[in-house]
């Protein structure tokens, strides 16, 4: 029994479960020893001591659960978070792909709706777009901007003798004719039927008009052929006029241009008129 208080108070910062164990094995000397009073205060104790050691394990369990819970919360939170950052950034992928293919659509929608699709030139609808931008820039630098109508001869009779599709032909060969032969920086475009336009900035109406002429020449000594017909030499007439000389508007120089494209048809076409210099009257 003494052996037994002795370790009982030798061992008060023993673990609980060894006091638990001592305080039952107190218990059970007390018993053997007759001493039931002893005995029922040592079971007493250990019950305490078992009560005692089940709370703080009830609560520790249930501390733990809660954790456990709020642990899985937090993982789910973080990974329903991933997913939507990983949907955010295929959305954002996607969009971007989208944004990036009607902008190509709109560019080429403006492309085709600015060009002539028999030729491939530019069309009359381009021509008033940039031709303003261009004098202006023209005005600014105090350098000449020449323009010129150019209207093919007897082309009626060349749809009427060889038929619409030779036509159609002579009128993308001419087209090639210009894009090869004028400079990058010249404005080519299918004004309509059988008239074109070049805008050249930079360039003054004699350099300009020995660039037509040198264009006739190539077109009148190339024999031409569609299908297996033969087609007569092509000519053109042209009207020149220069910017600032005589006119200050795409208008007022297409206007000019066009009454000295008159003069060459009625001179007998194939041939280049300039447009008379100065730019008193306008119509
Ligand atoms: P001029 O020497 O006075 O300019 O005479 P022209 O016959 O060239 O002029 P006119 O205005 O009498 O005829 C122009 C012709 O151009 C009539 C029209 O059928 C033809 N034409 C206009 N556009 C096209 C086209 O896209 N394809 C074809 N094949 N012909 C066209
Ligand atoms: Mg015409
Ligand atoms: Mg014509």
């Amino acid at each position: 029994h003494r052996v037994v208080e002795d370790a009982l108070a030798g061992e008060r910062r023993c673990p609980p479960y060894d006091m638990l164990e001592l305080l039952r094995a107190a218990a059970d000397v007390c018993e053997a020893l007759g001493d039931i009073a002893g005995a029922l205060a040592r079971t007493r104790q250990a019950q305490a001591r078992y009560e005692e050691l089940v709370g703080h394990s009830a609560r520790a369990r249930y501390i733990a659960l809660q954790v456990g819970h709020e642990l899985t919360h937090a993982r789910s939170e973080r990974d329903s978070a991933q997913r939507n950052l990983q949907r955010m950034a295929e959305l954002n992928r996607a969009l971007e792909a989208k944004i990036a293919e009607t902008e190509l659509l709109h560019a080429q929608l403006r492309e085709q709706a600015l060009r002539d699709p028999l030729t491939g030139l530019h069309n009359r609808r381009y021509l008033f777009e940039i031709g303003p931008g261009l004098i202006e820039l023209a005005r600014r630098n105090g350098t000449p901007l020449c323009v010129a109508l150019i209207d093919l001869d007897h082309f009626k009779s060349l749809n009427d003798d060889h038929g619409h599709q030779a036509g159609d032909y002579v009128l993308q060969y001419f087209a090639r004719v210009l894009g090869s032969g004028l400079r990058r920086s010249d404005v080519v475009c299918r004004h309509g039927g059988e008239e074109f336009v070049v805008l050249m900035p930079e360039v003054s109406i004699g350099a300009a008009a020995d660039t037509m002429e040198r264009l006739l020449q190539a077109l009148r000594a190339e024999p031409l052929r569609h299908g297996h017909r033969q087609l007569p030499p092509c000519a053109f007439s042209a009207g020149l006029a220069e910017f600032p000389e005589q006119g200050d508007t795409l208008e007022q120089l297409l206007s000019r241009a066009d009454r000295a494209l008159y003069r060459a048809k009625d001179a007998g076409r194939a041939r280049i008129e300039r447009a008379i210099s100065g730019h008193a009257t306008f119509t």
